[in-house]
């Protein structure tokens, strides 16, 4: 089986509450992200590839909607989702704890739901969504393959952007589309 693999990169801030480091649950900070997306199929397209990396321009919009963005659990309380919203512009509000391993579910989740929404428009073969790695730091990431999501009960309705991302998206309506 062949696995083809691209890279993705997007500067975010967080807090991840309930975890061991003080530091990381008591504090805003950020990580330079890179985010692995591996993807396979069952045969190659006309081009011999499992699918062009051109093809994962909804993937990159999408992961770019964290970048310079506040990745807010949407179990924080009340008075700090108003604080962040109140002075930040770029938001997106997520059902997971923004860790690097509810970074991955969710990522695979929704990732998965655009490429079943990829027209197959030169030969490909059922491309499937094999894993997503997101590494937090240099040293680390978490992995998530299709399996880990039963770890997680959510729905593409639950992840909210901003009004401050939706306004830079190229196509102002996929995220809609993905909903339907
Ligand atoms: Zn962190």
């Amino acid at each position: 089986m062949m696995i083809i693999r691209k890279l993705f990169k997007f500067e975010g801030a967080h807090i991840v509450r309930n975890c061991t480091s003080q530091r990381c649950r008591e504090n805003i900070h950020g990580h330079s992200y890179q985010v692995e997306v591996f993807i396979t199929s069952d045969r190659l397209d006309n081009g011999y590839m499992v699918m062009d990396f051109c093809r994962l321009e909804q993937v990159k919009e999408f992961i770019e909607s964290f970048d310079h963005s506040y990745a807010l659990w949407n179990e924080e309380p009340e008075a700090f989702k108003t604080f962040i919203h109140t002075y930040n512009r770029r938001v997106v509000e997520i059902p997971v704890s923004p860790s690097a391993e509810g970074f991955a579910l969710l990522f695979h989740y929704v990732i998965d739901r655009i490429l079943q929404h990829t027209e197959k428009i030169n030969g490909e073969g059922h491309i499937r969504l094999h894993s997503v790695r997101v590494h937090e730091t240099a040293t680390g990431y978490a992995e998530a393959f299709r399996e880990d999501l039963d770890l997680v009960r959510f729905h593409l309705s639950d992840i909210h952007f901003s009004e401050g991302i939706r306004s830079e998206w190229k196509d102002a309506t996929w995220w809609n589309r993905l909903l339907q």
